[in-house]
């Protein structure tokens, strides 16, 4: 039986491009013992993908070139060799991208198919939801009153610490690239204020202008000029999580920005970068407190849906541009 895949054509060098990826069809292999045929659902497409299309040492495993493009994904199990995986359910796990693949039935979970939408578990539920509440509750330890920015606000995890930050009592200021997220921050997901970064020119100054009593934690999800402008505004004893940096994702020349050692210094302030897959042991308190957020309905969520197996270059491209409000996923 022959599939459709989706393989790295190139390197990118600065912003990938569509003729970065490749399509071409492919044989598929028999189902061996402990392997199982599936059939992707949803895809999710994560700025993190971006880092392993660069060669060289990088946090988790470089693509191949030639090689299949991978990312979390749901599937239908639709022939099992396996002990523990039946046909008709439904797995998550790192897929390459292929219309059907055979895949080892190590490093799968199986997720309740009844729960509507499935791809929550790509989303809110998933590495999303997880890296919004461990790196709010475990870095930046948040107090009612204080004053919590977040860049990417309107993206996958940006909404769910705004909302979390909003459930501790915090005023919550988001940072985003259009004045469509600006108010659907304010007007669906409950921030106090957002500010678009695209149409302001001194950001320092309308960072400064909305938090009257300073910045407490930054959740910095872009790096560069906007944290920049955020740092400037810190309170003493202020904590910053650096989840990400998509900002500099695409730099093809090492990026100078103001040393802001003696800031942390002056403030009494920390910096601490943290990877959601570090705290694993910390995943049942996360899911249970998501699961119950969503459930009394003080955590809402969406999701951008690109339609079609041939759109994951698209939909991944689009994370670099704003596309997305909310997690980018792709229906198969
Ligand atoms: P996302 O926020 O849903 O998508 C990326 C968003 O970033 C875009 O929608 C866009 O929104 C904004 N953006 C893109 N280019 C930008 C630029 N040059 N300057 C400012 N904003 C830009 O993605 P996500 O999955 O939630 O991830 C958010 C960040 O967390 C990423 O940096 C990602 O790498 C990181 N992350 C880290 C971990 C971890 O374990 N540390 C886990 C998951 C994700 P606008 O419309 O606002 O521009």
């Amino acid at each position: 039986m022959n599939t459709k895949q989706i393989v790295l054509a190139s390197r990118p060098k600065g912003l990938p491009q569509l003729t970065d990826f490749r399509f071409e069809h492919t044989g598929l292999p028999e189902v061996k013992k402990g392997e199982v045929l599936l059939k992707p659902l949803y895809y999710s497409v994560d700025p993190y993908l971006r880092n392993r299309m660069n060669d060289g040492k990088l946090y988790s495993q470089s693509f191949k070139i030639d090689h299949p493009v991978e990312s979390n994904a749901l599937a239908k199990v639709i022939e099992s060799s396996s002990d523990y995986f039946n046909p008709g359910e439904t797995v998550i796990g790192i897929l390459p991208w292929r219309e059907m693949c055979v895949v080892s039935e190590k490093g799968l979970q199986k997720v309740d198919a009844t729960h509507d939408p499935v791809s929550n578990y790509l989303s809110v539920w998933g590495m999303t939801g997880l890296t919004a509440y461990i790196g709010l509750m475990h870095i930046c330890k948040p107090l009612a009153g204080e004053t919590v920015v977040i860049s990417a606000a309107a993206g996958a995890v940006g909404l769910v610490v705004g909302q979390i930050a909003k459930i501790l009592g915090c005023r919550v200021i988001g940072i985003t690239g259009s004045d469509e997220k600006v108010k659907l921050l304010v007007s669906n997901y409950g921030f106090d204020e957002a500010i678009n970064y695209k149409t302001t020119t001194y950001m320092s100054n309308a960072i400064g202008t909305v938090c009257t009593d300073g910045v407490d934690i930054y959740f910095d999800n872009v790096g560069g000029e906007i944290s920049d402008a955020v740092i400037n505004n810190l309170n003493s004893g202020a904590r910053i999580a650096i989840c990400g940096q998509i900002s500099l994702y695409n730099s093809t020349t090492l990026p100078v920005g103001p040393r802001i050692q003696e800031t942390l210094l002056t403030k009494s302030a920390m910096m601490r970068g943290f990877q959601v897959n570090n705290f694993k042991s910390e995943f049942p308190d996360a899911i249970q407190y998501l699961t119950k957020w969503v459930k009394d309905g003080q955590l809402k969520f969406t999701e951008t849906t690109f339609q079609g197996f041939a759109q994951l270059p698209a939909a991944f491209l689009g994370l670099f541009n704003g596309e997305n409000t909310g997690k980018m996923i792709v229906k198969i």
